[in-house]
Formats: C-alpha cells, sequence, structure tokens
C-alpha cells in the first residue's frame, strides 16, 4: 500500500501533544520540559524527533519523517482535528480518534510482507512474555522489545533505541504500544490513555482454575490483551538491577516498594527546578515549591475521596500518623478505665502507641481475636465493644497475612457505641480503592514508601472538625497563626500538624507515585494481584512441607509461610540466590505470627509490576531446595 494523503480528520493537535509530551517526558533525563508539535518551537532536536515517531509510528511502510510536519503551524489547524499531514491512516495509528471507519481492512495491503503480523490476533498485543504468544506464523513475533528499533523502523540508531525504549515506559501508563497492535474492530473513538482505566484488567484472565503449564495456555487463548505486569516493570528502573547475576525480582513489596522513573525525576526535577522552603517567602521558587507541595495534597485528597484538603496531613508515614493521634487526640481524651481496641492482626506500629499510652493513663487495651485462617471474628469483635470503647485502631490489611478485615462493618461497629476509629492504611492503599467518605472512619494512616513513593513521607486523613478539635502533636514555625510571649493561636489542620519544615521533595514525589497509580487504576491492580495471589498461593501448596500461614478467604498481596526442613533464613537466602528479594522474620507482628504458632515467616509479597514469571522463578527455587532436604 501507498501512503496516501488523507484528507479526512486524522489527527487532533491537543491530543497529540499531549502524547508528545508525555513520550519526551520518558526520555531519560529531559524531564519535564514541555515540547511543542512545531519544531520551531522545540528547543531539543531530540523532541523533534519525538514528534516524528509519534506522527509516524503508525505508517509501517517508512520511517520518513513527513516533510509537511516541517510547518505544522499552517498544516494544522489549531484545537481542532488536523487534515493533510501526508500520513497514511495506517492501523493502530495514535491518531485514530473517530477514524475507526478509514482504517483499512486488508491488512495485507497495509503491511509489507518482511513485517506482516495479525492485527487479528489477540496474542499480537502486550501479553505477558511468559504466558507465550500464539504459534500464528503471521502473528506478530518479529516484535522483540529487545530489537534497537521501533518496530516501525527498518534500521536504529542509539537514540531511536532510547526513544523506543521511552516510548515502550510511556506505553506502560498510556496504553499507547497497545494502540498500535490493537484489533482495528477494538480501536474506539478515544485514545487509550485518555481513559480511565486504559489497563482495564480483563476479568477473563482470571482463570477458574489455574494451572501451572495449564494457565499459560489458557490465558493465552484470551481475546484481549491482558495487564501487562512486563511493560509496567520497565517504569522501575531498580528492576533492571542484576542480584547475584539474576535478574532482580522485587517480592518485598509489603516491607516497601519501588519508585518509577517518574517518581525519582519529580523529586530531581525539584531539586534542580523548585527547591525552596514552602509558604513563607514572596520569591519564585517558594512559589513553585509551595505549590508543587499543595498540589500533592490535593492528589492525596482526590486519591482518598476526602472531602478537603485540610483533611491531609503529610507526616513522616504510618507510624507517625498513629503516634500523632495517640499522642495528640489520646492524651487529651481517655481517662482511666477507657478501653482501647486493636486487633490481634497489627502491626507493631499499631500496638506500641497504644500499650504505651494505656500503661501511661491506666486505659484498658483489648485485642479483637482471629480465626486459625487469620480472619477477624466478628462476633467476638462485638463483644468488645461497650461504651468505655473510646477509640478502635486497625488494619485494613494485615502485614504478616495479607488478611483483608471488614473494615467498613467494622467501624460501623465501633461507631455504633460512640467509638472513634483509626483506620491503619498502610498495606491497603495500593492494593485496593480506599475511599475515606465510604468507609467513615475518623481517620486513615499511611505511609508513601508503600505506594510507590519515597520513603519519608506519609498521610493522616482525619475527619477536618475532628483535626481543628485536636491539640497539636509537634509544635514550632508553620502552625502558628500569631506567636506572643502571652499567647499562641494554632492554624487549622492540616498546618496545625506540620510544624517545621517538612519533607517537601518527597510529599511532591508522593503526589507523582499516586499519579502513577491512578494512571494505570486501583481497581485493575487490584485485580491483576488478586490473580497474581491465586496463582502463587496454587503453586505455593504444591510444594511438600509448606505451611501457609494466613489462609483468609479475602487477602491482598502477602503469601507468608514455612518450608519443612529449613530455617526461614535458609529459604530466604537461597532465594536471594537467584535475586529473588523477600522479607523473613518476624515483621514487626509477633502477636499474628504467635496466634498461629510461629514466630517468624518467609514472606514474599506481591506487587502490580511482579509477574507470573517472577511467580514461577520463586516456585522453581523451593522445588530445588525440596530436592535436596525432604
Ligand atoms: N502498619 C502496617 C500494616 C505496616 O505494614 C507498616 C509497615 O510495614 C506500618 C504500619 C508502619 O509503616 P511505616 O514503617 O512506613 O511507618
Amino acid at each position: 500500500m501507498s501512503t496516501n494523503t488523507n484528507n479526512n480528520s486524522l489527527y487532533n493537535v491537543d491530543d497529540l501533544q499531549h502524547i508528545a509530551n508525555e513520550l519526551f517526558k520518558a526520555l531519560p533525563n529531559e524531564f519535564p520540559k514541555e515540547i511543542s508539535l512545531s519544531p520551531d518551537h522545540n528547543d531539543h532536536p531530540k523532541a523533534t524527533k519525538v514528534v516524528e515517531t509519534l506522527l509516524s509510528a503508525g505508517n509501517l511502510e517508512e520511517f520518513t519523517p513527513n516533510t509537511s510536519l516541517q510547518n505544522p503551524t499552517t498544516a494544522y489547524p489549531s484545537h481542532s482535528p488536523v487534515s493533510g499531514f501526508g500520513v497514511s491512516p495506517s492501523v493502530g495509528s495514535y491518531a485514530n480518534t473517530g477514524v475507526t471507519d478509514l482504517l483499512p481492512t486488508d491488512l495485507d495491503t497495509v503491511f509489507p510482507n518482511d513485517k506482516k503480523f495479525n492485527i487479528n490476533n489477540p496474542n499480537t498485543g502486550f501479553s505477558d512474555v511468559n504466558l507465550k504468544r500464539g504459534n500464528d506464523s503471521n502473528a506478530f513475533s518479529s516484535f522483540n522489545l529487545n530489537d534497537n528499533y521501533l518496530p516501525f523502523q527498518t534500521q536504529g540508531s542509539s537514540f531511536e533505541s532510547e526513544l523506543k525504549e521511552a516510548l515502550t515506559s510511556v506505553n506502560t501508563v498510556f496504553g499507547i504500544q497497545s494502540a498500535l497492535v490493537t484489533n482495528p474492530t477494538e480501536i474506539q473513538s478515544s485514545y487509550y490513555f485518555l481513559e480511565d482505566n486504559p489497563f482495564a484488567f480483563d476479568k477473563k484472565s482470571q482463570l477458574p482454575a489455574l494451572g501451572h503449564k495449564n494457565s499459560f495456555h489458557e490465558f493465552n487463548q484470551l481475546e484481549s490483551a491482558p495487564f501487562d505486569a512486563n511493560l509496567i516493570k520497565k517504569d522501575f528502573p531498580i528492576l533492571r538491577e542484576k542480584v547475584n547475576g539474576k535478574p532482580l525480582i522485587w517480592f518485598d513489596n509489603a516491607a516497601t516498594t519501588q519508585k518509577p522513573k517518574s517518581v525519582i525525576d519529580r523529586i530531581a526535577y525539584f531539586y534542580e527546578h523548585e527547591n525552596s522552603n514552602i509558604h513563607r517567602a514572596a520569591h519564585e521558587l517558594a512559589a513553585r515549591a509551595s505549590d508543587a507541595y499543595e498540589a500533592a495534597r490535593e492528589k492525596v485528597k482526590t486519591f482518598l475521596n476526602a472531602g478537603s484538603i485540610n483533611e491531609i496531613v503529610f507526616v513522616r508515614g504510618a507510624t507517625e500518623g498513629i503516634n500523632l493521634i495517640a499522642q495528640s487526640w489520646g492524651e487529651n481524651n481517655l481517662s482511666v478505665g477507657d478501653e482501647i481496641v486493636v486487633s490481634n492482626l497489627e502491626h507493631h506500629a499499631n500496638i506500641v502507641p497504644w500499650k504505651r499510652l494505656a500503661d501511661k493513663k491506666g486505659l484498658k487495651l483489648r485485642i479483637i481475636p482471629v480465626d486459625d485462617d487469620g480472619q477477624i471474628l466478628l462476633d467476638e469483635y462485638a463483644k468488645l465493644l461497650n461504651s468505655k470503647t473510646k477509640i478502635v485502631a486497625f488494619t485494613q490489611v494485615s502485614n504478616a497475612l495479607g488478611t483483608v478485615t471488614p473494615a467498613k462493618k467494622m467501624v460501623e461497629m465501633a461507631q455504633a457505641v460512640g467509638a472513634r476509629v483509626l483506620l491503619d492504611g498502610a498495606q491497603s492503599v495500593s492494593h485496593m480503592k480506599v475511599d475515606v467518605q465510604d468507609l467513615n472512619a475518623d481517620w486513615l494512616v499511611f505511609s508513601g514508601h508503600k505506594i510507590f513513593g519515597p520513603t519519608g513521607i506519609g498521610v493522616l486523613y482525619g475527619k477536618e472538625d475532628l483535626l481543628n478539635g485536636m491539640q497539636p502533636y509537634q509544635s514550632g514555625g508553620n502552625m502558628i497563626q500569631d506567636v506572643t510571649f502571652e499567647e499562641i493561636k494554632y492554624h487549622k489542620a492540616p498546618n496545625r500538624f506540620e510544624a517545621g519544615t517538612g519533607n517537601i521533595a518527597d510529599a511532591i514525589g508522593l503526589g507523582a507515585a499516586i499519579d502513577y497509580v491512578t494512571k494505570i487504576g486501583i481497581n485493575a491492580i487490584g485485580q491483576y494481584e488478586h490473580f497474581l495471589l491465586e496463582y502463587a498461593t496454587k503453586l505455593l501448596k504444591e510444594i511438600p512441607g509448606v505451611r501457609l500461614i494466613g489462609t483468609a478467604a479475602n487477602k491482598a498481596s502477602v503469601l507468608s509461610f514455612n518450608l519443612q526442613g529449613y530455617s526461614n533464613d535458609e529459604v530466604g537466602q537461597a532465594l536471594n540466590k537467584e535475586g529473588i528479594a523477600v522479607r523473613t522474620g518476624h515483621h514487626c507482628a509477633q502477636p499474628i505470627l504467635r496466634r498461629l504458632g510461629v514466630e517468624t515467616t518467609v514472606r514474599p509479597s506481591l506487587a502490580f509490576y511482579n509477574t507470573t514469571q517472577d511467580v514461577d522463578k520463586f516456585i522453581e527455587t523451593l522445588w530445588e531446595l525440596k530436592k535436596v532436604r525432604f
């Protein structure tokens, strides 16, 4: 097929520019310059190349920058669909908005023989490479992410391979690559990346009976491209590390998560372009830093569906958030004989501050028991609640077992006796939608580093009136309205709780992490991780001598276990030799492990950048151990 000039509407300048900018941002060290579709306005030759690549990406026949693009300001009427580019309406063009009727149906005429792929074959989509692609010789099997040129190019250059890398990482967020290889009949009237949830996890992939080899086969039969953790992985530079000569497999996500490039770049950008203290100066950088910091607060607010930004307090992490509540609200509102209820599942961070407060003030600490699977016993919980119960503090997801607690129900039950509720969201926010208005807890805490953001930053959400009625936790600058030696007036929340200079850069980094998670879609993430957890659980259970600790019906992310014949440290070390990072130990949750009869476990914990291939490697390593010692 020859490249034809098409006079119909193909491109929308705004959208195209948006894609170009996203692609450019993904290039190493270029973030976050804005680029223009007009080469005249671009301050970097690579920017021009990015634009050309985008515009050419759908054109499989040639990768010749189109001369008509050299003056896009005349070629593209702004804010309207653009015509007359001289670019063919190729299948998978980024610019497919509203042009489904223009897409060619005779694929043989579109793709030259040596580059032919069957875009009607779902396996040409970016499925997990571990789940082999179809055997169809016409399939897009020649496309290989390791090729050093774009699939639409005949030859490459070093920048082209850098650009391809960037394109891949942009793809993971915006689904652009999927658009390139998508069945044309599925191309809708908007770009993938403009949709709310570009990676909607295909329910069909949650196979009823997952079998080790079987599932590969069955997965391979899916009619649409599944959520692609392999592409997402590419957004996380550290996941390219080798450990003991093996590719790093990060299964220690419950301890901390890895950071996407966008978060790393955002923090670097802050220090390169915005660094200033906030809220206190008239100069430009103070304004940039304050704006970025407050924008991050706004992102957290939206992410949690809080009612107001005044309900979002930046703290050091979940631990500091819990201590803040214990020492501010607890100190001032609890007195002898009052009761604090926590669950048996809690992390030490949600036990120790309450135990200390109870000891200091003569309060009673009561514990919600769990069954042998590690599930909250709701009837027993109900029996603990009474008019003396002043606060219930519990986790939404157990870090040691992965149990998801019936949080909404538990909040309701506590509030029915007039108790306040603190929800520990440290292990939940990265795995499921957490809507604070729906849950209706009085406070919720989480840590940035467990949701792909930086360490040293976290969030305390609290209902606004409640926060404003609480005494400051720490005091000093930033949290006061007025100071005299006679009287001090405090700010309202959130500033009232942000004394001193906060962790500005990392709050902004947390905002970038939330952007990243939001773009992929927390529900899609949850569904994919659920699939992966089921996959791994099934395989783990097949290994003789494995005892799974924590077998709740509703679990997220975590597989805790012991392996007969081996100490947990031995298992951890054997996995480490293969580049697999898992946690061994008590996971700062000794009471729950002791309740289930163990002191420590091996704890792999999953995130959305983990793949079935990672799980297979992990399982194979355990089988190797079993061969040595039965
Ligand atoms: N709560 C839970 C359930 C956790 O898993 C953790 C950390 O592992 C924490 C609280 C404490 O988080 P941080 O150490 O980030 O303050």
